[in-house]
């Protein structure tokens, strides 16, 4: 049965947020992480839409993932590796583990494993293998794809940005892999030097502006739509919602719609968010309840119980009205929108 609150994906953004990244990696390839369902969109269709436009690679975190996108028959490679319990799963081919640890190499190479890929740490200090463990022969016998590493700055002006690059580039040739790759969306507005041979966007492909650079760039993918369940008048001086923290300032037509925080619509945008009611903007009023939220249209004009209203989606606009990052806004929206593609 259809649900009462719906996401509205444009796969034509999508793809030419891709075609802008893919533009901007220059000569080096453009994949996508889809990690985390696609940024909560859905793994399924955000990847095959990618690969019809020319992505190749594609990024998951764990085999749960990769087994997902098991059935498109494309390039997986899972950033989390290869516990024990994953080696059936690796071993069964979907899939690339991305070696994170000596002992994921270990546990690779002792199951006579085949194509991977390796993680290198270069300051961020979070998965990866050292520099001086491939120095030392760790990597030795491994048939590489790709060796990469991931920015820990790279949305910001930050000097680790460069050293990271540097300490990179060092290990060009000394891995054996056939590519190198470093950045993810905000690493590719870093310029030319950073894409190496393949580029890893996530956030942006998604909508999400990381950088400055971006700002004009990227098109919004994703916006809630949620169907009204009930429209009031309240008088002025009479309150909204929970703790009643609005007051009716005038005489207010107030529309109750299915959506609320439960569904990744926080209650920081309690009096902050707006939604479009036929293109007109109409201010969130009153605290997001966990299933509800409240909309003055007064000024939007009229719509009646049934119809749907827009939230306004923007991300970095979303993200400043929430207080919550503009990865948190997309990978919270739930499972209870019905996912629909235009
Ligand atoms: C999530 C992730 C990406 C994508 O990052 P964005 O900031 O979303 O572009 C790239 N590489 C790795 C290793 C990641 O974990």
């Amino acid at each position: 049965m259809p649900a009462p609150l719906r996401l509205r994906l444009d796969g034509d953004a999508l793809v030419r947020n891709w075609q802008t990244l893919d533009r901007m990696s220059g000569t080096a390839a453009c994949g996508a992480a889809v990690k985390a369902n696609g940024y909560g969109l859905g793994a399924t269709q955000v990847a095959a839409r990618l690969a019809t436009a020319g992505c190749r690679d594609f990024f998951v975190s764990n085999w749960q993932e990769a087994a997902e996108l098991a059935p498109l028959g494309l390039t997986v490679s899972v950033l989390h590796g290869l516990r024990a319990e994953d080696m059936p799963a690796a071993l069964a081919g979907f899939a690339r583990p991305v070696l994170n640890t000596p002992a994921q190499v270990a546990r690779w190479k002792g199951a006579g494993g085949g194509a991977c890929d390796v993680m290198v740490d270069t300051g961020m200090n979070r998965l990866g293998v050292s520099a001086d463990d491939i120095a030392d022969g760790l990597l030795d016998g491994l048939a590489i794809e790709t060796v990469m590493s991931h920015f820990a700055c790279a949305d910001e002006r930050s000097p680790m940005n460069a050293v990271q690059r540097d300490r990179f580039a060092a290990l060009s040739g000394a891995t054996g892999a056939r590519r190198m790759s470093l950045a993810n969306s905000a690493g590719i507005a870093l310029g030319e030097g950073y894409a190496f041979d393949l580029t890893r966007p996530g956030l942006a492909l998604y909508g999400g502006v990381p950088r400055a650079e971006y700002a004009s760039r990227i098109e919004t993918v994703a916006s809630p739509e949620a169907q009204v369940l009930q429209c009031r008048t309240v008088p002025a001086g009479q309150t909204v919602g929970y703790n009643a923290t609005w007051t009716a300032c005038r005489d207010s037509i107030v529309a109750i719609v299915n959506l609320g925080y439960a569904d990744g619509y926080f209650r920081g945008f309690s009096d902050r968010g707006v939604a479009l009611v036929s293109g007109n903007p109409a201010p969130v009023v009153g605290r997001v309840s966990m299933d509800l939220l409240a909309i003055d249209v007064t000024d939007a004009g009229p719509i009646a119980e049934g119809e749907w209203i827009s939230l306004d989606f923007d991300l970095p606009t979303a993200a400043a009205s929430s207080q919550m990052s503009q990865y948190e806004l997309l990978t919270s929206l739930g499972s209870r929108y019905d996912r629909f593609w235009t």
